[in-house]
């Protein structure tokens, strides 16, 4: 491969006030309103009621203190009368949402605790402090109440709770102050420590949480980060700690151990030794290790005992940690540094991921064909093949499955069936066409797919079309979110959005009813999560009169991956942790479906390799939705 690249034309930077506007849009809607946290009932009511008793607690103490001329020439003259009522009531809130989130947090970590969860020294050192600070507030209250008495004591219903449990136990403030006093400066005292651990302890989470949220790379969803001027910068991925950019070691540092990331994660729920959580944890040792407590490394700067070397390779790119974490840390970051690392530095790489690449490299796809053999059925099928310069409406861009693979060659077919049918103006590139680069770059070959996407576009400037239309949704992923980054800005449809609209517009229509066969839809990651396609291919399928479609448990945002992504459709996976396995279990034992409909050539390859090696040819199958549609129809 011999092609120059050109450096990364990275679109238009924002403006420095739309940074400011997303920096505060995104505080307001992930670390204040928690979006992310809530999205699990059970924490997420108890993280909530923490934060929010804290915020309620921390402005009433910022508050009071502006009572004193301490900072100011005036002291603050609010509240008073009725408002002090209400902020006393407010306060007295805050600090029962503590409380009440403090002992769900301790059921939860006890009695409830779901197998991610993991408990440390400071998960306990954080609540047993907010206990001791709540319990401390009321109790300075209720020692307040006792002796002053005011009429609006029922309004602090738990200061005055400690305040008659005071009275009823005969406690004497008949000697002055003291009692109070002490509370006093031991809740003061309480609260300062908990300040000063935030450094130490998880509780930084909020703040290297939030600086997360903000800095973390402005990316369009599904794009990993180009490496800038490839040809001539010195540093390819990341063999050292110090090798990281600053803003991956920051969300290294942000990680609370929350596990929901493990929980989702398809290789560690296969049984691979491997998980996100674990992944950033080690990393964050290292990065103490060299670079916190030694300040500055002066020895080996290497994680190398920290991870297993087959450990980057285990992940699939399904993207549901990103889509899960709270904090929106992005293990699938780290994991293409890593790969980088070895792919582009070290050259060392399993052997098949070895073999993949030098097929990108030698023949320009990851089958190790040869041009020739890119969809033979496209002469018999008589599709019009644009020269340079000429014009179509929709340029089907068919991606290396759907021109080499066997199986995947009939989706092919089906489609542009489905397309002559609905009278399409359309037309593909033939031999013109070349790999969209997906493997290489998600394998960490950043450069073999830089060469590939610059090829593409300019194959693609030497055509005119208004736009381009894919059945791949890994193709469609990498034209639509990541070629932008090499100045390839284009309208990408998916096949599942263009069936849907031709069946909207009455271009196509199925003659036939369904039979008895019970369908399920398996969302794609990489149009699904990566990219919201979710209601189109439902749509398409509700077309067909009388289809039985059933859902499997997890689908759209929550899809489960089909063990293709990443490259792992290249790799030699243990038989024992397939992912497919895990995914063909839900369709048979959950759906109860006899058919699998998906829209990605990966997931169609994974899923019927799963269907075989089970020995279940005969009660399921698994068909692109073009297939099915071509079903219900006469010939
Ligand atoms: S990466 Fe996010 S989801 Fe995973 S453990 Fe860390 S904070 Fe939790
Ligand atoms: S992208 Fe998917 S496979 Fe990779 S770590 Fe995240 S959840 Fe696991």
């Amino acid at each position: 491969m011999t092609t120059q690249t050109v450096s990364p034309t990275t679109q238009t930077a924002p403006s420095r006030g739309s940074r400011w506007l997303r920096g505060l849009r995104e505080v307001l809607l992930h670390a204040i309103l928690q979006d992310r946290v809530i999205q699990r009932a059970y924490p997420g009511i108890m993280h909530l009621l923490i934060f929010w008793g804290m915020v309620i607690q921390l402005i009433g103490t910022v508050i009071v203190i502006l009572q004193y001329p301490l900072f100011l020439p005036i002291e603050l003259a609010w509240p008073r009368g009725t408002a002090y009522v209400g902020f006393e009531l407010v306060m007295d809130m805050g600090g029962l949402m503590i409380i009440v989130g403090v002992l769900m947090a301790a059921i939860r970590r006890i009695i409830r605790k779901p197998s991610y969860l993991i408990n440390r020294w400071d998960d306990w050192y954080a609540l047993v402090l907010l206990f001791i600070i709540a319990l401390l507030g009321y109790s300075t209250e209720g020692v307040r109440l006792m002796s002053v008495s005011p009429e609006w004591r029922a309004w602090s219903p738990i200061g005055n709770l400690f305040a008659q449990a005071f009275t009823a136990a005969g406690l004497d403030l008949s000697g002055g102050s003291s009692f109070h006093d002490f509370l006093f400066w031991t809740h003061v005292a309480v609260s300062l420590l908990f300040i000063a651990s935030l450094p130490f302890t998880k509780l930084r989470h909020m703040i290297s949480g939030t600086i997360n949220i903000i800095f973390r790379p402005e990316l369009a969803s599904g794009a990993l980060e180009p490496i800038e001027d490839i040809e001539t910068v010195e540093k390819l991925g990341a063999g050292e700690i110090d090798e990281f950019q600053s803003n991956t070691l920051l969300m290294f540092d942000a990680c609370v151990q929350c596990g929901r990331c493990e929980d989702v994660c398809p290789s560690t729920f296969s049984g691979m030794p491997y998980s996100p959580r674990s992944l950033l944890q080690a990393l964050y040792a290292s990065m103490q290790v060299n670079l916190i407590q030694s300040g500055k490394s002066n020895g080996p700067n290497s994680f190398e005992e920290k991870i297993a070397r087959e450990n980057p390779w285990l992940c699939t790119t399904c993207g549901d940690c990103i889509a899960t974490c709270p904090l929106f840390i992005d293990p699938v970051r780290a994991v293409i540094e890593l790969r980088r690392y070895m792919t582009l530095t070290t050259g060392d790489v399993p052997g098949p991921v070895g073999e993949a690449l030098t097929h990108m490299e030698r023949r320009g796809n990851p089958w190790g064909l040869p041009k020739e053999n890119h969809a033979p059925y496209l002469q018999e099928l008589g599709v019009r093949i644009l020269q340079p310069g000429e014009t179509t409406d929709t340029l089907l861009f068919l991606g290396c499955a759907f021109g080499y693979d066997n199986r995947s060659q009939n989706v092919g077919r089906a489609l542009i069936g489905l397309l002559k049918r609905a009278e399409v103006d359309f037309a593909v590139l033939g031999p013109a066409e070349g790999c969209c680069g997906e493997t290489a770059r998600r394998l960490g070959h950043e450069y073999v797919f830089q060469v590939m996407a610059e090829e593409n576009i300019a194959t693609f400037e030497s055509v005119k079309f208004n736009r381009i239309v894919t059945p791949c949704a890994h193709g469609y992923n990498t034209l639509k979110n990541e070629y932008p980054q090499f100045g390839g800005n284009y309208t990408v449809l998916h096949h599942t959005e263009l069936l849907a609209e031709l069946i909207a517009e009455g271009r196509l229509s199925m003659d036939r009813e369904a039979d008895d066969q019970v369908h399920t839809y398996h969302d794609a990651c990489y149009i699904g999560r990566y990219n919201k396609i979710y209601d189109e291919p439902r749509d398409v399928l509700g077309a067909i009169p009388a289809l039985k479609l059933s859902e499997m448990p997890r689908n759209r945002e929550s899809g489960f991956c089909c063990g293709g992504g990443g490259g792992h459709m290249w790799m030699e996976i243990d038989p024992n942790t397939r992912i497919n396995h895990r995914r063909l279990a839900e369709v048979t034992d959950d759906a109860k479906a006899d058919v699998i409909v998906t829209g990605c050539p990966y997931c169609l390859i994974m899923l019927d390799d799963a269907i075989r090696s089970k020995g279940l040819v005969e009660e399921v199958a698994v068909k692109d939705i073009a297939e099915v549609l071509t079903t219900h129809m006469d010939d």
